[in-house]
């Protein structure tokens, strides 16, 4: 037997196992989940800045129509006053200007003060017409390079920090432009991480190394945004994520590493206890007497099989049998009850031959071939008649198989008594009691407990009762608690048998064995006070 000390250190370490194992699952998928989320939020800000940038574009082509559009002189001191008054009116432009052949001829900031002598390279210049300059040095502010579009002799300078209300946590963005037709792309914001051109120009939720990108594109507007963040940062921002689910995991580790031993040690014990208390005999078992219910008198037990396992409970036979038939063993529940019956009985019934003891007996007991040998020899070393010993058979078992009811034709043929238990909760009809030669019918506690109730189970007990009669079937009543319940059956003209608490309830042999001689007792007194000795008894 496993101590409890053994039990203890089982559970200590089965649950640091599966609290490790929970928690580790916890990480795996809080990991999973928290990068999912930070997948989720990296699209929102990618939508985000792609709508701020589609905004300044917009802005930024209006602008170059209305420039392009103007009647000024070029460069005149009234255009460039125009130009500073749509760029003093704009929300995301910091300058404007003309440029020829990329030299700068005036500007908003710088007037008309020649800049002509540095020539600018677009970093795209789109067959449309439209240049886009990464940086136009003169209009650096702060070392922020300033994005530049040139339409026609028109240009513009975005305000380098129309972004950085956008700024976010973590959160990085590159703005790439588009030539369409010549499949040419140019970074003008943001330093991305090495990556390829496609995870730049393509929408869509990457992870390179140890970068997650979101990319957002405009097709109107030529242009794709690129959000991306570290998976360290994304995890740091989402760790709250990780480290519920880390708990969560832990936690039910823990939680199955104290129950699943104990669950699995229970009933993998209870079985085991049970094949040992059955070999070292600590089985016990009980009887309950079985009355006449015209006279009160006590003519059958049943024996009815009690076992305490090893932590001193009590276990319910509905429970343990149930185990053993299931596990395949009952026969030696069966075995042992016979043995003990007849060892604490075979005194009793060889000397009252009015008296019986039954025992229950499985369903794989009547399949057994050894069942009626085992009876055989038992009784016979016992020098007990077939007679004084009866069989109590739930009914559902003899209704499934012909190899039942043939070991219930044996078993009569020899002179045993058969009951069909707990009649009435299984297939009872009266074509199959007709069918299965048997002697009684031990009719289930639930029709005695409905009695003065108007359940249905009370209103066919008298259809039972007649079609008994009718069979020439013993009736016995099981369950009979109340007065009430024993004079609803008193009053039928059978000869019914009766079993309760009323009468008594099961107890070991020797008590048992007791009440029997104190009832001799008083039924002799009481013989001797109607026929005192002497008395001339009337013979017929
Ligand atoms: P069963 O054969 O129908 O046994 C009668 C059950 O009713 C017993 O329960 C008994 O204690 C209970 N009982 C008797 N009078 C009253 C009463 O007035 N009121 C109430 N409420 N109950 C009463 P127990 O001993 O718990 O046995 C339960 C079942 O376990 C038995 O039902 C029988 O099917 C099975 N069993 C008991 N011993 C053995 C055995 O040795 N072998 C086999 N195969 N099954 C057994
Ligand atoms: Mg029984
Ligand atoms: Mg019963």
């Amino acid at each position: 037997m496993r101590t409890l000390l053994q039990r203890i250190i089982v559970a200590i370490i089965s649950t640091i196992v599966l609290a490790t194992a929970g928690a580790l699952g916890g990480y795996v998928v809080g990991h999973a989940y928290a990068l999912r989320q930070a997948e989720s939020r990296l699209d929102q800000y990618a939508d985000k800045v792609l709508l701020a940038t589609i905004a300044s574009t917009s802005e930024s082509r209006a602008m170059l129509e209305t420039m392009n559009s103007s009647s000024y002189r070029l460069c005149s001191d009234a255009e460039i006053e125009y130009f500073r008054q749509l760029i003093f009116q704009s929300q995301y432009l910091k300058a404007a200007g003309r440029m020829r052949n990329g030299r700068i001829e005036c500007s908003t900031t710088s007037g008309r003060t020649p800049l002509a002598a540095t020539q600018y390279s677009p970093v795209m210049a789109r067959q449309n017409g439209t240049k886009i300059y990464k940086n136009l040095p003169p209009f650096r502010v702060d070392d922020q390079n300033v994005v530049a579009v040139q339409i026609g002799e028109a240009f513009v300078v975005y305000n380098p920090y129309n972004f950085v209300s956008l700024a976010a946590r973590h959160m990085h963005f590159a703005a790439t432009a588009i030539d369409v037709q010549s499949h040419q792309a140019g970074q003008l914001i943001g330093d991305t991480p090495n990556v390829s051109q496609a995870i730049l120009t393509q929408e869509g939720t990457a992870k390179v190394g140890e970068t997650l990108f979101a990319t957002r594109c405009s097709k109107d507007h030529d242009g794709c945004l690129t959000a991306y963040i570290s998976t360290a940062d994304a995890l740091g921002i989402s760790r709250g994520y990780s480290i519920v689910f880390i708990a969560v995991g832990a936690f039910f580790g823990a939680l199955s590493g104290v129950f699943f031993p104990m669950l699995y040690s229970r009933n993998k014990s209870v079985e085991q206890q049970l094949i040992r208390a059955i070999r070292a005999d600590a089985l016990t078992v009980v009887y309950q007497p079985i009355v006449e219910l015209s006279t009160g008198k006590i003519v059958e037990a049943e024996a009815l099989v009690r076992w305490t396992d090893e932590y001193k409970n009590a276990v319910s036979p509905d429970v343990f049998v149930k185990i053993a038939e299931e596990k395949g063993f009952v026969g030696e529940i069966t075995k042992l009850v016979l043995r003990h019956a007849l060892r604490d009985f075979g005194s009793t019934l060889r000397a009252r031959s009015f008296f019986r003891i039954n025992i229950n007996i499985a369903a794989s007991d009547l399949a057994d071939s050894n069942f009626i040998p085992m009876l055989d020899k038992q009784l016979g070393d016992a020098e007990v008649s077939p007679r004084s010993l009866g069989v109590e058979i739930t009914e559902s078992y003899t209704a499934r198989q012909q190899i039942a009811r043939n070991t219930i034709v044996r078993l009569r043929e020899r002179g045993h008594y058969v009951a069909i238990d707990d009649f009435g909760t299984g297939y009872s009809s009266l074509a199959y009691l007709h069918d299965l030669s048997v002697d009684a019918i031990k009719i289930d506690k639930a029709f005695t407990k409905a009695i003065g109730t108007d359940a249905v189970t009370v209103s066919i007990l008298p259809q039972i009762l007649t079609m008994a009669e009718t069979l020439g079937l013993r009736v016995v009543v099981e369950g009979i608690e109340t007065k009430v319940q024993a004079d609803y059956f008193a009053a039928s003209e059978q000869d019914i048998h009766a079993q309760g608490w009323l009468f008594g309830r099961p107890i070991p042999a020797r008590a048992f064995l007791q009440m029997l001689d104190e009832e001799e007792a008083r039924l002799t007194k009481q013989a001797e006070e109607e026929y005192p000795a002497g008395a001339i008894v009337a013979t017929y």
